[in-house]
């Protein structure tokens, strides 16, 4: 059966490499066909066509049709995967109320476009940022889709990780496995390496070296975007594309036996994360749900990093509360 996906934000710089992947069937399988719904702002429509008619010659065997919309409602109606790209950026002078505010006139109608017309089985992921809270907003204009539909993407960051402790070690990231990410994806995320495991060992005890994990490892996964943007002299793009169609394919088609991933998901209140925050933890998925990973051991060195971390969401929650967005 055909899966229709709307991605907002079209014609930027992380749809252009999204959306010949999805096209392509790495979203969700060589099997699966797929029709595209692309949701851009009025000034962006033209040029959401102009990536549309680089798709159509693409000739794509999944591909069984593209629409360019700028009304949220046609863009959901029916929808089964909804990748919500298209954000405010945080501009000079701008406080962050303001970008919260400007946010939550984005997302509180697609919220509300999705609750009134998208498919039963819908499953979203926020990219756009700042993307922990702009689910939160959306979520919360969708009072009938249940709330573990409502994701944020923190894939990127947990990859970013993986490939920095690959070149650490000197192992390919296929032997790394149950890395996590915690909390917000911002420079307050918290990559916790205690858990992982290397070719079968411990990563932290494979690393043996807890100021490389503290002085380099942590900051480096926080800032890449900046170093990023410095080096390329534009954001990231590609990798975050990337990072968005591997939480999709993850979450529909499952983590590998014997590992986890991170996905930013409404809090249950595991791990002392208040209820309904949504927040980054390690998460199994299997038949199409998620799972939170229970009952791990976190230390102290961990704790306070969570825990700086999901106050900063906490405070971004009551931002938008104030603001009426919520
Ligand atoms: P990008 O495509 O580069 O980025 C889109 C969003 O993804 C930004 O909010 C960006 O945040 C975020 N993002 C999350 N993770 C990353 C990451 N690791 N690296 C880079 N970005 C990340 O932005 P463009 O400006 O090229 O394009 C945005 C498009 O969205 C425009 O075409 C605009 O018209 C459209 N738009 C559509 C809306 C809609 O459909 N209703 C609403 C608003 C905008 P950050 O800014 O922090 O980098």
């Amino acid at each position: 059966m055909t899966v229709n996906v709307t991605v907002t934000g079209a014609a930027g710089q992380i749809g252009y490499a999204l959306l010949f992947r999805i096209a392509s069937g790495q979203l969700l399988g060589p099997d699966v066909p797929v029709r595209l719904r692309l949701l851009e702002i009025p000034a962006a429509v033209k040029a959401a066509e102009g990536t549309a008619m680089e798709l159509d010659d693409s000739a794509f065997p999944l591909l069984e049709g593209i629409d360019v919309t700028d009304d949220a409602k046609r863009a959901f109606d029916g929808t089964n995967v909804a990748l919500l790209v298209g954000a405010r950026p945080r501009t000079k002078g701008m406080e962050r109320g303001d970008l919260l505010e400007a946010n939550g006139g984005i997302f509180k109608p697609q919220g509300e476009a999705i609750n009134a017309g998208a498919a039963s089985d819908i499953r979203v992921l926020v990219v756009g940022n700042p993307a922990n809270t702009n689910a939160l907003i959306a979520r919360s204009h969708a009072p009938d889709v249940p709330s573990d539909r409502f994701t944020a993407m923190t894939r990127l960051d947990h990859n970013r990780a993986m490939a920095q402790l690959s070149k650490r070690l000197d192992v390919p990231v296929s032997q790394i496995k149950k890395l996590t990410i915690w909390g917000n994806h911002s420079a307050t995320q918290y990559p916790d390496v205690f858990h992982a495991e290397v070719g079968g060992q411990n990563a932290a005890q494979a690393l043996n070296d807890a100021e490389w994990l503290r002085d380099t490892f942590i900051p480096t996964v926080a800032k890449r975007g900046a170093a990023i943007i410095e080096a390329r002299g534009a954001s990231s793009a590609a990798s975050a594309a990337s990072a968005a169609i591997d939480h999709v394919n993850t979450w529909v088609n499952g983590t590998p036996e014997g590992d986890w991933t991170s996905m930013a998901v409404v809090s249950d209140g595991s791990y002392g994360v208040p209820e309904g925050l949504v927040s980054s933890f390690p998460v199994v998925c299997k038949d199409g749900a998620w799972e939170i990973v229970q009952d791990l051991e976190i230390n102290q060195f961990s704790r306070d990093r969570i825990d700086a971390s999901v106050g900063e969401l906490a405070e971004e929650r009551d931002a938008v509360r104030n603001l009426g967005l919520i």
